[in-house]
């Protein structure tokens, strides 16, 4: 046995899986019960060869494998993964570097001062910025969040990561309407329960609605977050955030941006007045995960300070070695101590595709969209709730009913894989293009199956 067995059996499954996924019934049809036989039985006494493990493993869990990564999976907002991104990420796995201090892996700590700078200039946002590298967006709304608490609580002369919250000056936490789940989440966990947030009203396509802000921030003093959003999950709209930060700041307040997927249309630059202001924010949540195509473990916390951010989680304890203040030491940006070097797939990324590449994966997913919104509406009792400014598509199908039926018979039929949301009222389904992938006829390829699915529950609707 030598140590590059495993390895060779994980680089034939892994590439035969990216070289057929085009092909694979997207959805996954396994029972539970069949994966515990397959993958489950007794602790195992013993060893077994590693490549042996490695093949019994690519076997056993392929039927419960879902073909998230090929290009007519479009659930979600979940991207797939550009091949050299994959690549890099095996070779994060092989130096298995610790990415917490300098010392633990200077190649982790530079990529991710060359990337911060990278990310930040892509995105036109101040050049002041800086980016911490977490897990996903829900721990860059966190991460951001904390650097906001820690600021506005810092102007009231108050310092939270040594007095606590349970005494400090009330925070007011205002939203949108639409405001994320994770943001909720990640509010939370830092101590703004979902009671206390103040939501603001929203448009029909989940934008907050300005003046309504304005009236809700008043004229009193204290320390106040706002929370907005460029992109909502189920339309792709984002708020007007020149309006919002202009009005927040007059009040002294700090404004993130949930920007999960829709920060991206910043660096497109004819998308990029969807995002308008975008650069006068506070800080910024964003994922490399989902439209950028990366694998996960990809999310990106920016704040155009970066002082608050490392207040925040930064860390001290005798034996955890700091050089020079030059040299990143990485778990003074993330809510993490050991964590891997998970900027390294993102780096391969923005080499292999560059500035160019990244817009045109962006504006041709909106395309893209765009083609699907108009083959699905062309067809009578098909109608399309949202306006689709980036790669979000809402369908409805005539009723909430045979739209849900529509749903599951496609997620069944295989050619392609798209969910549900209750938009509003009314039952749709989501479409997100966030695929590298996808062409055209991938496209064309769906809508045919989808009609096809309408068509056959529109029939057996009416007899
Ligand atoms: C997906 C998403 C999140 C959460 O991101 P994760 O990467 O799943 O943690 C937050 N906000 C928005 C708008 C999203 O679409």
């Amino acid at each position: 046995m030598t140590p590059d067995n495993p390895l060779k059996a994980a680089y034939d499954h892994a590439t035969r899986f990216i070289t057929d996924v085009a092909q694979r019934h997207v959805g996954s049809r396994v029972e539970r019960a069949e994966l515990f036989n397959s993958l489950g039985g007794p602790l195992p006494a013993g060893a077994m060869d590693p490549a042996e493990v490695i093949n019994h493993l690519a076997i056993a869990a392929n039927p419960g494998i879902v073909s998230t990564i090929g290009p007519r999976y479009f659930g979600f907002v979940t991207g797939g993964a550009v091949p050299v991104t994959v690549a890099a990420d095996w070779l994060v796995s092989s130096w298995d570097q610790n990415a917490c201090l300098y010392v633990t892996s200077p190649a982790a700590s530079v990529m991710e001062d060359i990337v911060s700078g990278w990310i930040v200039e892509l995105l036109g946002l101040p050049a002041t910025a800086g980016v911490g590298f977490v897990t996903g967006c829900h721990m860059a709304n966190f991460t951001c969040l904390a650097a906001a608490r820690h600021e506005v609580l810092h102007r009231a002369g108050w310092n939270v990561e040594t007095q606590g919250l349970q005494r400090a000056p009330r925070v007011r936490v205002l939203a949108g309407g639409e405001v994320h789940v994770s943001a909720v989440g990640a509010l939370r966990y830092l101590g703004f329960g979902s009671d206390e947030l103040e939501l603001v009203p929203v448009d029909g396509q989940g934008r907050m609605k300005a003046e309504a802000l304005r009236a809700q921030l008043g004229d009193g003093g204290g320390p106040i977050i706002v929370c907005a959003q460029a992109g909502n999950v189920s339309t792709g709209a984002s708020d007007p955030i020149a309006e919002i930060v202009e009005m927040a700041h007059a009040r002294g307040a700090w404004v993130h941006v949930d920007g999960a997927f829709g920060l991206w249309a910043a660096a497109v630059p004819e998308l990029r007045p969807l995002v308008r202001g975008i650069e006068t924010a506070d800080s910024w949540a964003t994922d490399a995960h989902k439209w950028l195509n990366v694998p996960y473990d990809s999310g990106l916390a920016i704040v155009a300070d970066t002082a608050p951010l490392r207040a925040a989680m930064g860390m001290k304890a005798s034996y955890l070695q700091r050089g020079d203040d030059e040299e990143r030491i990485g778990m003074d940006w993330a809510p993490e101590s050991s964590r891997r070097a998970r900027v390294v797939p993102l780096y391969a990324l923005l080499r292999a595709l560059g500035r160019d590449g990244i817009a045109n994966l962006v504006r041709g997913n909106c395309a893209l969209a765009r083609r699907i919104a108009a083959r699905l509406s062309a067809e009578p009792g098909v109608t399309i709730l949202n306006e689709v400014v980036l790669n979000q598509v809402l369908v409805r199908f005539r009723n909430d009913e045979l739209t849900k039926d529509v749903i599951a018979r496609i997620q069944a039929e295989g050619t392609c894989w798209a969910g549900g949301a209750f938009w509003q009222g009314q039952q749709a389904m989501r479409i997100a293009v966030s695929n590298w992938s996808t062409t055209e006829a991938d496209i064309d390829r769906s809508a045919d199956a989808m009609l096809a699915c309408y068509r056959a529950a529109a029939a057996t609707a009416a007899s």
